[in-house]
């Protein structure tokens, strides 16, 4: 892995996160007895985008409970996160939260009755109760910079509203997603986030143990969009990746792991970061099947 110096492309359709060193990497391992590891640069807060997905739909299920399935689906889409084909197809209910499509209507579902600072406090506060840490925030520059250049997302959204699939104004739930999409943490900070994940006893407690098997199931067969059955193929557990380079991945009753490496491969996952975890989860023997 070392040898090879492709590192990818960091996503460029973000400005902010376009001017990002890719030749940057970082893991962090939480292990089921509480115990922490670290390599590369572990403390250096990243845009974790994407992967903020696994904690909203984490909200939203709690919010709504199993109603949430009307709105949007639970299978994989076999296309890219911001692709709005399907969306037409399928009269406006995106395939499964993690894609763009999907992650919109469960951040409108977090959203409905309450004011954008509410919904966004939530998250935040989520994830801060996850990672057992206060500080972690919002870049509102990489938000700002994204609602700019965000004409996909918008286009989504506007669609999503056509079909009645909408309970707020469009703007307004994009500026939330683009919001908790503009978190930033170290790997650190997210192993530990993940920790509710490994369903193990003595970890953060923050939903049932059969909705941690749902997300987790989720992770696994939508996680990586297009790229999930390779990532599945490859590394053998469930994972949530973001355009920031970061990824979540769990591996059931052991392990929550974080990598970052800003470059990415085609279907927009870190490059470098999938690798690691393939080379990781060999090595362990950590795997799902
Ligand atoms: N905020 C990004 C977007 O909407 C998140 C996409 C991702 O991380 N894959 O495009």
């Amino acid at each position: 892995m070392r040898r090879d110096d492709n590192w990818g492309c960091p996503a460029d359709y973000i400005p902010e996160l376009a001017r990002i060193d890719p030749a940057q990497f970082a893991i962090a391992v939480v292990t089921a007895d509480g115990k922490l590891h670290t390599a590369g640069d572990a403390d250096t807060p990243f845009s974790v985008q994407s992967v903020t997905k696994v904690f909203t739909l984490a909200i939203a299920l709690g919010r709504s409970g199993d109603q949430l399935w009307q709105r949007v689906g639970r299978e994989p889409s076999g296309l890219a996160f911001n692709s709005i084909v399907q969306l037409e197809r399928e009269a406006g209910r995106p395939r499964n939260p993690f894609i763009n499509a999907g992650a919109i209507v469960t951040t409108d579902e977090v959203l409905a009755g309450r004011a954008p600072r509410d919904a966004l406090a939530e998250i935040v506060q989520f994830v801060r109760t996850a990672a057992g840490s206060d500080d972690i925030h919002i870049n509102d520059a990489v938000a700002a910079s994204e609602n700019a250049h965000g004409h996909r997302n918008y286009a989504l959204a506007h669609f999503l509203a056509s079909f009645d699939n909408l309970r707020n104004p469009p703007e307004m739930t994009l500026g939330t997603y683009f919001h908790h999409c503009a978190l930033e943490m170290s790997v650190r900070q997210l192993a530990q986030a993940g920790r509710f994940l490994m369903g193990v006893p003595g970890m953060p407690r923050l939903v049932s143990m059969a909705r941690v098997r749902r997300l987790n199931a989720l992770m696994l067969t939508c996680g990586h969009y297009d790229g999930s059955g390779d990532f599945a193929y490859r590394v053998g557990i469930p994972g949530k990746s973001g355009v920031g380079g970061g990824i979540l991945a769990i591996v059931p009753g052991k392990a929550a792991i974080a990598v970052w490496s800003p470059g990415l491969n085609r279907y927009g996952n870190s490059r470098k970061g999938t690798e690691a975890l393939a080379v990781l989860a060999r090595k362990m023997n950590w795997s799902i099947f």
